[in-house]
Parts: structure tokens; sequence; C-alpha cells
């Protein structure tokens, strides 16, 4: 089997060090086993879109010597690589859900959701779109097959919806963490189709990670949580046998330890926390990388591979098993 792994940011600003590692376990992973590094740009979210972020992401990893085997910038047999020139493809397989009864169209109003979640802050509840109030609200789940036809004729807004099972436990198994189980009615319906047709990230990622046939996913732990979602859509299109392998990276630290390492801490301590400098609108949102300090990259390159003894150990035994050989060191050293 070819190791197939995707580096797959969103282009929402500067790649702050947390993602340059990322990319980079994912770099070594492909560069130990013979097998292909994707870069893949998940733009589906608009309104968090940043111009030049792209571009900073393919300069920053070229600078670092992370270069891509496949992607934006770089070609390759499953383009396009950017979610947003793949809009097309997503429609198709939200549509096979609804088909088999494991998604559904809602029709609830910004306005009407955000009157529900009032009524249940007023009881200091939180709303959740689930299985706990999906009969009662506005979708196919509630109306007749005429009406929902009438609705579809009439281009009445909607969003598709993963109908997700009650009592279940979901298992997600993860290299570094190990099993981890999740309980179905702690989860929300996730929207994965948006209103005029752009998939969510749920949705997207899926599709893509299964169309360009990637093999292991290494991301942020941040990213765990939607795993079990993720693991639902595997099952319900079909596709268990391809899920790929899921390691989720402990995230890394401001240096007391208290809490995710942000991009504001630069300042505060005096290092550098973006591997270019990147100039944002205002001075607050403008930051100094560590080319710019002056840094080489393999420096910086090995400098980021260290991060984290704990959670380095830990994946290198896990790929110690797997693959025979140590990611981080030769066997013999
Ligand atoms: N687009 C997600 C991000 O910005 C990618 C998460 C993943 O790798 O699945 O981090």
């Amino acid at each position: 089997m070819k190791y197939r792994v995707r580096f797959a940011p969103s282009p929402t600003g500067a790649l702050h060090i947390g993602g340059v590692r990322t990319a980079l376990y994912n770099y070594l992973l492909a560069k130990q086993t013979g097998g292909d590094f994707i870069l893949r740009i998940e733009d589906t979210d608009q309104t968090r879109f940043v111009p030049g972020a792209e571009d900073y992401i393919i300069e920053a990893l070229s600078w670092c010597g992370l270069m891509p085997d496949e992607g934006v910038g770089f070609g390759g047999s499953h383009a396009p690589y950017r979610q947003s020139d793949r809009k097309e493809i997503y429609f198709q397989y939200a549509k096979q859900l609804i088909d088999s009864g494991h998604a559904y169209y809602a029709f609830d109003t910004a306005e009407a959701l955000q009157a529900q979640r009032e009524l249940l802050e007023a009881q200091k509840l939180t709303f959740k779109y689930d299985a706990t109030v999906r009969d009662q609200l506005d979708n196919s789940l509630n109306m007749t097959a005429a009406t929902l036809e009438q609705k579809l004729q009439q281009n009445e807004p909607y969003t598709i919806r993963l109908k997700v099972p009650k009592d279940e436990t979901i298992l997600v198994q993860d290299l570094i963490r190990g099993e981890v189980h999740f309980n179905s009615n702690e989860l929300d319906d996730k929207v994965l189709l948006k209103v005029g047709g752009m998939p969510t990230y749920h949705l997207a990622n899926i599709v893509d990670d299964y169309l360009m046939k990637v093999t292991h996913v290494i991301r942020g732990e941040e990213w765990l949580p939607s795993t079990a979602h993720h693991v639902l859509l595997y099952r319900f299109l079909g596709w268990e046998a391809a899920m790929p392998t899921f390691s989720h990276l402990p995230l890394i630290l401001k240096p007391d330890g208290k809490g995710k390492l942000s991009k504001r801490d630069g300042a505060k301590f005096g290092f550098p926390v973006f591997p270019l400098s990147w100039t944002g609108e205002t001075p607050e949102d403008s930051f100094i990388g560590f080319r710019e300090f002056g840094f080489l990259p393999e420096a910086v390159v090995n400098f980021f591979s260290f991060f984290g003894l704990e959670s380095r150990d830990r994946a290198r035994n896990f790929f110690h098993r797997r693959t025979n050989r140590g990611i981080f060191y030769r066997e013999n050293q």
C-alpha cells in the first residue's frame, strides 16, 4: 500500500507553527514510506477567507523544504485541490446520504434557530440541533413528500444535515490516543451542505480524503471530536473499508503550559510563532516570522520536529511498530 497523506489548511491567515508542525509530520510519513504528500486548500468557509493566505501557506512550506508531491500550486492527478474549485462534486454525496436515510433537508431559517437558542438560553440550556429536537423543527423528516417537493420546486433555501443515530457508541481508532469512544447522543446533526450548495468542512473533508485516496490523516487534536461525525460519514457513504487511519497531534502550548500557543504569544514571549512574516490589516495583526528573524529553515524544521517530547515518543513508537522504521530517527540512533 502506498501511503498518501495530506496537509489541509484553511486559508484564514498566516500559517501558525502548529500548522507547520502538522505539515511536517505528514511530510515525514510520506517521505519515510515512499508515499505522497498532498496540499489541499480547505476554503469552504468563505466568511473566513483571507486574501494572501494561500500564497503564504505555499511559500511557508517551500521555505521549510516541505514540498508537496501534489496540491494547489503543484498539480497532480487528483486536481483540483482547492475545495471551492470542487464545489460541484459534493452535492451528489449529500444527496446519496439523503436517499439512504442518513441525512435530511432542513429549512429552518437562521432567525428561527436563533429564537430556539434564546428560548433555551433563558432556561440555562444550550440548543443543539440533534435527535432530541429534530422532530420538532422545519425539516424533511417532518413533512410529506409533496410538501418537500413543493419547497424544493420553489427554491426555498435549505441546508442538508447529517442524521446522527441515537444511543450509539462511536469508536474512533487513533494512532496516538488509542480507542476514543463517543456517545452519539452528545453529537449534533452537523450541517453537511450549506444554503447555496457549498459543503461544510465535514462533508468536503471526507469526500476529498476518499477521492484523493488518503490513507493517513494526521492533524491537530482540536479535530478529534469531529472525527466521530467523520466515522459516521464513512460508514453511511459505504466507504468504511477505505477510511483513513487517524492520528491527532497534541497542540503546541504556551511556554508556561497554560493553554494553546496563540498568534499573539510571539510578541508576549519574544519569539516568532509564524514561519514567515505576515502583514495583516492592522499592526496587531502583523507578525514577524522565523525567516525574518534570521533563522535558517533547516534549524526551524529541526526545532519543530522536536516539539512535545512525549507526543513525539508516542508517535514514534507507533510508527516504529507500523513501518518498522522511525520517522524521527533512524533505527540505529
Ligand atoms: N481545514 C482544517 C484545518 O484548517 C483541516 C483539518 C484536517 O486536517 O482535517 O485545520
